[in-house]
C-alpha cells in the first residue's frame, strides 16, 4: 500500500501542461497565466500626475499668493504652463503641467476669484512620478495562482488587454454503480442518487478544470470499458467513482488494466483506501472509491493537485494551519486520517471539533466541515489538546 506522499508523487508525475490560449482580460478571472513572468509594456503611472485635487505650483513660489493660470482635468492633453508666480487648478490623476513641481491640496489653500494662497509646499509634494509603480520593460512576477480581481487589474494597468492562459484541463467524470440514479429522480428499492457525479464536477471546476460528464454506468465491465475509452479519447484526465474495491461487482480496476496500465490501487489514507491510479491511451485515470466522502477527500488530495499541475500551479492551493483538537476523534491506526472538522477561533487559538460522524458514507459532516484535520499513520486518534495540521477548505468564522 502506498503512503499519501508516494501516491501523490506518482500521480503528479503524470501532469502534462495544457497548451496556452489567449483571452481578453474580461474572461481571465480564475484562469491561470501561461507565464508568471511578464514585462511591463508601459510606465505605471504613464506620466507625472497629481495624487490630490488642488493646485499645481512651483515649490519655490510657496508659501505665497499665486495667480490661477488655468485648470487641468484628468485626461487633459494640452496643459497650461505654470510660470513663476502662478498656479493651475488640478484634479486627481491629471498630468502635472509644465513648470509645476508640486501640488498643494485643496484642503490647505485659500481660494479667491483669480488667486490662491498656498502654504509652504515641498518639491514633489502630492506628485506621482511616471513609472513610480512599475517602469516600462521591468519584469513583473505574478503569483502562481489563478488570476484574481487584483491581478487582472494589475495586468490592465501594465498595458495588457489580453493574456495567454493555460487551457483548462478537460476532466471526464464517470459514476459507476447498479444502484445509481440521477439527482432528483424517484428511487426504486435499493437505489440511491448519484451524488459523486455532480460533486466531482463542482470540485473539478473549483480546481481549475473543465468537467466533461460521461454516461453513468451500472457495474457492467463492457459498459464501463466503453465510457473509459470515450473519456480517454476526449479528456486530459479521467476520474471515475465506485467499483474500485474488492467486491464481486467492482470492475473499474480490471477495465483500467485491460485498456491501459494500472499503477497502484491502495493508499494508506482514511477515508479512501481503495484508490486506483493508472493510464489509458496516455491519459491518467483515477478510480476513486464510491462513498461520497472518500471520493471527495481523495479528489482533494490527489486529483486537485494533478489538475493544478496541468495548469502549472504548485501544491494544493489550500491553506494549512496548526489547529488544536478540542476533543478526541478516533481513527484507523494504520492510515493517515483526514478528519472532517469545524475549526473555530477561540481565546487560546484555533480549535477543531468533529463536524459530525466520521464514516465515509456521511456527506453531511463533510459539507459542514471547514477543514480536514490530518492525523498521522501510527496514531489511533486525534487526541484532545494536541495540535495537528488542518487543511482549510473554507472560512473560519
Ligand atoms: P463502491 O466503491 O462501489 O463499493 O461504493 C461504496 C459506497 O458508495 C456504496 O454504498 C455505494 O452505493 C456508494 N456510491 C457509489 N457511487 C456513488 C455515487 N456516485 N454517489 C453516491 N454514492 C455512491
Ligand atoms: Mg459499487
Amino acid at each position: 500500500m502506498r503512503s499519501v506522499e508516494e501516491a501523490l508523487a506518482a500521480i503528479l508525475d503524470a501532469a502534462r501542461l495544457t497548451e496556452a490560449e489567449t483571452l481578453p482580460l474580461e474572461r481571465c478571472f480564475g484562469r491561470v497565466p501561461a507565464a508568471f513572468f511578464l514585462t511591463a509594456a508601459v510606465d505605471v503611472p504613464p506620466f507625472d500626475n497629481s495624487s490630490m485635487d488642488g493646485y499645481a505650483l512651483r515649490a519655490a513660489d510657496s508659501p505665497g499668493r499665486l495667480r490661477v493660470a488655468g485648470e487641468v482635468a484628468a485626461g487633459a492633453g494640452t496643459l497650461p504652463e505654470v510660470i513663476p508666480g502662478t498656479a493651475a487648478r488640478i484634479m486627481t490623476g491629471a498630468p502635472l503641467p509644465p513648470g509645476a513641481d508640486a501640488v498643494a491640496p485643496i484642503e490647505v489653500v485659500q481660494e479667491s476669484e483669480s488667486e490662491v494662497e498656498v502654504p509652504a509646499t515641498d518639491p514633489g509634494a502630492y506628485v506621482r512620478r511616471a513609472g513610480h509603480d512599475t517602469r516600462a520593460g521591468e519584469s513583473v512576477v505574478l503569483p502562481e495562482e489563478p488570476l484574481t480581481a487584483a491581478t487582472i487589474g494589475l495586468l490592465a494597468s501594465l498595458g495588457f488587454g489580453e493574456l495567454a492562459v493555460r487551457r483548462r484541463p478537460r476532466v471526464a467524470i464517470l459514476s459507476t454503480g447498479d444502484e445509481l440514479q440521477p439527482p432528483g429522480a424517484p428511487l426504486a428499492a435499493g437505489q440511491i442518487h448519484d451524488a459523486n457525479g455532480v460533486a466531482l464536477a463542482a470540485a473539478i471546476t473549483e480546481a481549475g478544470g473543465e468537467p466533461v460528464p460521461l454516461e453513468r454506468t451500472p457495474d457492467d465491465p463492457a459498459l464501463i470499458e466503453d465510457q473509459v475509452g470515450r473519456g480517454a479519447s476526449n479528456a486530459d484526465l479521467l476520474v471515475a467513482s465506485g467499483g474500485v474495491s474488492v467486491g464481486r461487482h467492482d470492475h473499474v480496476r480490471d477495465v483500467i488494466e485491460r485498456l491501459g496500465t494500472l499503477d497502484f490501487w491502495r493508499i494508506r489514507v482514511q477515508p479512501g483506501k481503495p484508490l486506483a491510479f493508472g493510464a489509458v491511451q496516455g491519459v491518467p485515470v483515477l478510480g476513486l472509491p464510491g462513498n461520497p466522502v472518500s471520493a471527495l477527500v481523495t479528489f482533494e488530495l490527489f486529483a486537485r493537485p494533478l489538475i493544478r499541475g496541468m495548469l502549472g500551479l504548485p501544491g494544493s492551493g489550500r491553506l494549512m494551519l496548526p489547529v488544536m483538537a478540542a476533543e478526541r476523534i478516533g481513527k484507523d491506526e494504520d492510515r493517515r486520517a483526514y478528519l472532517r472538522v469545524r475549526v473555530t477561533r477561540e481565546a487560546d487559538g484555533l480549535a477543531a471539533r468533529p463536524a459530525g460522524g466520521q464514516q465515509s458514507s456521511q456527506i453531511r459532516p463533510l459539507a459542514n466541515a471547514n477543514a480536514l484535520l490530518i492525523v498521522p499513520e501510527g496514531e489511533p486518534a486525534a487526541e484532545a489538546g494536541r495540535t495537528y495540521d488542518a487543511l482549510l477548505l473554507g472560512a473560519i468564522a
